[in-house]
């Protein structure tokens, strides 16, 4: 695993704030609120695929409305799920399961998702690879 000199150096201040430090990006302010390319969005940190394009939406959820919303995970063990009482609310915490980088937020109703989840993910939290 990366130490925190190596985040600091890998990563730019806004994604180290939002990734290392469990920050969140202005809404709508991220380069993947309004993308719908083809292909795989991995961990900024690390590298490991978390999101396919295929599982992307556009929520009409009220508060959620301004980050990249996914439906479903590439795959289950991709992230691990840690429960976040901060700002006196109950929410699902969502971390990259392999490097323990913040990402998001995991909402588990919402109407506008065809699974009913909402993974609410940071765009500077990811990196878009284009599918080949
Ligand atoms: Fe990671």
């Amino acid at each position: 695993m990366a130490s925190d000199n190596e985040f600091k150096q890998k990563l730019s201040d806004e994604q180290y704030r939002v990734l290392r430090e469990k920050g969140t990006e202005a809404p709508g302010s991220g380069k993947y609120v309004d993308f719908d390319e083809a292909g795989n969005y991995a961990c900024a940190a690390c590298g490991q695929e978390l999101f396919k394009s295929d599982d992307k939406f556009e929520s009409t959820m009220p508060g959620l409305i301004g980050w990249p919303a996914f439906s479903e995970l590439a795959n289950n063990d991709a992230v691990k799920l840690v429960p976040d009482n901060s700002l006196e609310m109950a929410r699902t915490e969502v971390t990259c399961a392999n490097c323990g980088s913040h990402l998001g937020h995991l909402f588990e109703n919402d109407p506008s998702s065809p699974t009913g989840h909402h993974y609410c993910i940071n765009s500077v939290a990811l990196e878009f690879k284009k599918k080949p």
